[in-house]
């Protein structure tokens, strides 16, 4: 197809970016899995199971790309950061259940997003299958189906038994011709959206990226909006390594500055020089505005802390993402590493290992014992809510513990050491008999020597007449067990004291 003549560029149109809302179980992910398996040859995928965040398949000749993360998270990012990452939606709704919560609230955010949608209902296989009642409560939530003379086209599928997925990927296809979905013009310098970014243990900072418009290519100098850098390694979704990668498609970059937020956009420029200052003034722009999510460069004095966020629905996440807004960053910059609509999965707790995030769940169901288990080993920490406020109250608590802290020393008491029995490795035993106050376990204490302070230590243990006490009063001879950096002698006397820690409120 080509402009008017005077105009020498080209317009061509690359495949369309899909992606799949619906209610929970309504089989979004179903669909997705038999998308890709029917049409990404077993062969062809090498069996690999690891999803990127996106695929792509070849219907009639003609390439559709997937968001494979149903409810993906990059949905909701992006309209937060403004930036388009699909080009159309499909809504799933189950034939036996018809349309429920999240239902409404993805027909909320396609609308707002002004998507191209087709529905699916999914499941018509079910002996429960309501057809025709699913059709009424789309016209009742202002869905109207070309049936009743409205845009938008219907397709009735079973994930289960494959019916109407082709009639599915075609009715995508005409979809895209009509409404001319993923216009570009030839020449364009490549450009897109991070759909998903993690730290690899081995590769470091790396993103799956959706390629809009233009062709990235390995060295590629790119910039994010928080994170910059030279494409060290390009993957497809196969994870096979390529050199460079054509329009809508999605890739694995590797050689970033940092971890760039899912939805950000990216851009590549004439070098890394470049790249980098772009970034930074993003960056800077961003700290103006007030705007400090995701900002991943931080000066010396300031420290950051990783946080995953689960949510049930979509419409929690964005309440949560706004009120953290609320938290001044001033000194620890809250790092939003994911965010996403569903329960607590495998990935995330990998996710968070790697990046040393702590998980805030939000109204999602207990985990299983099993897979607390697994968390443990992990050593993520995962905290659930149910209100709002207790989740960005915490987040607040948990992150101020990053600030130094004010060290109150609360004077306990007094103890003579009136005989020394032994030494071993770093502890030391001997007798004490308390002089003023009163001495505690588990608390630090001064050694002092002529009066003067010559050592520290922390009492371990306390005993008297052989049995473990917490505390000695007045008078009381006790043993200790205790942990100090020089060797005590008989005639020191304990200056024994609790430290409270404060730490300063964010
Ligand atoms: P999601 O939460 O929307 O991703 O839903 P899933 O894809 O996980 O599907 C939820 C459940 O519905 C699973 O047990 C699927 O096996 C089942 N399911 C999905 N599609 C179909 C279908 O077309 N027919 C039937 N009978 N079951 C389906």
């Amino acid at each position: 197809m080509s402009l008017k003549e005077n105009n020498k560029k080209e317009i061509k149109f690359r495949p369309p970016i899909v992606v799949i809302l619906g209610h929970v179980d309504h089989g979004k992910t179903t669909i997705l899995d038999c998308i890709r398996k029917s049409k990404v040859a077993e062969k062809e995928s090498g069996g690999i199971t690891q999803h990127i965040g996106a695929y792509q398949v070849e219907h009639n000749g003609k390439l559709i790309t997937f968001i494979d993360t149903p409810g993906h998270e990059a949905f909701s990012a992006m309209r937060s950061r403004g930036a388009k990452v699909a080009d159309l939606a499909i809504l799933v709704v189950a034939a036996d259940e018809g349309i429920k919560p999240q239902t409404k609230e993805a027909i909320s955010h396609i609308k707002k997003s002004e998507l191209p949608m087709i529905v699916a209902i999914n499941k018509i296989d079910k002996a429960g299958a309501q057809i025709e009642k699913v059709k009424n409560e789309l016209a009742v939530a202002e869905v109207y189906s070309e049936a009743i003379g409205g845009k938008v086209p219907v397709v009735e599928v079973s994930a289960k038994t494959k019916e109407g997925i082709d009639d599915l990927l075609e009715t995508i296809l005409l979809l895209s011709e009509v409404e001319e979905l993923g216009k570009i013009t030839d020449e364009q310098i490549a450009e897109g959206v991070v759909i998903e970014s993690q730290i690899d243990p081995h590769l470091g900072a790396s993103a799956t990226l959706l390629i809009k418009n233009g062709v990235l290519k390995l060295k590629d100098a790119i910039s994010f909006d928080s994170a910059f850098g030279t494409i060290k390694q390009m993957l497809n979704f196969k994870l096979e390594v390529i050199k460079e990668a054509p329009p809508s498609a999605p890739v694995v970059v590797s050689g970033l500055s940092q971890v760039p937020g899912v939805g950000e956009k990216w851009i590549v420029c004439d070098s890394l020089e470049v790249a980098r200052k772009r970034t930074e003034e993003i960056i800077l722009r961003g700290k103006e505005k007030g705007e400090p999510m995701d900002v991943l460069v931080i000066n010396d004095s300031q420290k950051v802390f990783n946080l995953i966020i689960k949510a049930d629905v979509l419409g929690s996440l964005e309440a949560i993402r706004e009120s953290l807004k609320i938290i001044p960053q001033e000194k620890i910059i809250l790092r939003i590493i994911k965010a996403e609509a569903g329960d607590i999965a495998e990935s995330d707790i990998k996710l968070a290992e790697s990046s040393k995030s702590i998980i805030f769940a939000f109204r999602i169901k207990k985990m299983s014992s099993s897979f607390s288990y697994m968390v443990e080993r992990a050593g993520v920490q995962i905290f659930l809510y149910n209100i709002i406020y207790d989740l960005i109250k915490d987040v607040r608590e948990k992150a101020s513990l990053l600030l130094e802290p004010e060290i109150i020393r609360h004077a306990l008491g007094q103890a003579k050491v009136i005989a020394y029995f032994k030494e071993q490795a770093k502890q030391q035993i001997f007798g004490a008999r308390v002089v003023s106050g009163k001495i505690e376990n588990n608390v630090l204490a001064d050694i002092l020597r002529n009066k003067e302070k010559i050592g520290f230590g922390k009492i371990v243990q306390l005993q008297k007449n052989k049995s473990n006490i917490k505390e000695g009063t007045e008078g009381d001879e006790c043993g200790f067990l205790f942990e100090g950096n020089i060797k005590v002698e008989i005639g020191d006397t304990l200056d024994v004291y609790r430290e409270e820690k404060i730490y300063p409120e964010l």
